[in-house]
């Protein structure tokens, strides 16, 4: 059974201005279809030709795992961002973010500070510890934090593949765009 790309969960056009068509179009629809095919070459004849992309994320090392676990991350975060543009966090969810951060302009500042400060290629979580705590991980390259026991709730692609066509090496000016797209509705709901 081969691992399948996704569907986008909009229109490629649906981030602008914040994230262009021509970014999604690459984004998407090159690099995240080539995590797939990568994917399902290299599971072939390997115990994880059968598994699901869970278990991959969870227990696989090497080649099986860094494309694996750069499917699921970049599923995640397509249902991370929303065309609903400046949508604020669910009432519940946020209590959560206070209660974790102190504030909810606190949380931004120390999530965009993590995205902003990863070096080199990763993401930014923010995740749910399993006493309900939140916190904020960096996790470089193809990074999950699954692999820690920890519960991703939303994510932010810091890899330059994400930003340059429209950014170039202004990440700060990406993560301040990425803020506009956040799909907190979903995290509420766990996406
Ligand atoms: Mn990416």
């Amino acid at each position: 059974m081969a691992f399948e790309l996704p569907k986008l969960p909009y229109e490629m056009a649906a981030l602008e201005p914040f994230i262009s068509k021509q970014t999604l179009e690459f984004h998407y629809g090159k690099h995240h279809r080539t995590y797939v095919d990568n994917l399902n070459r290299l599971v072939q004849g390997t115990p994880f030709e059968n598994s699901s992309l869970e278990e991959i994320v969870r227990n696989a090392e090497g080649g099986i795992f860094n494309n694996g676990a750069q499917v699921w991350n970049h599923t995640f975060y397509w249902n991370s961002l929303s065309p609903e543009v400046d949508q604020q966090p669910p009432a519940i969810l946020l209590k959560q973010l206070e209660a974790s951060f102190g504030s909810f302009d606190a949380f931004k500042q120390a999530f965009t500070q993590a995205a902003a400060t990863l070096f080199g290629s990763g993401w930014a979580w923010l995740v749910r510890h399993p006493d309900g705590k939140l916190s904020i991980v960096q996790e470089s390259n193809a990074g999950n934090p699954l692999r820690r026991g920890l519960t991703p709730l939303l994510t932010c692609d810091v890899w330059e593949h994400a930003y340059y066509l429209d950014k170039q090496n202004r990440r700060p000016d990406y993560i301040a765009d990425f803020w506009h797209l956040v799909n907190w509705k979903g995290v509420g709901e766990g996406l």
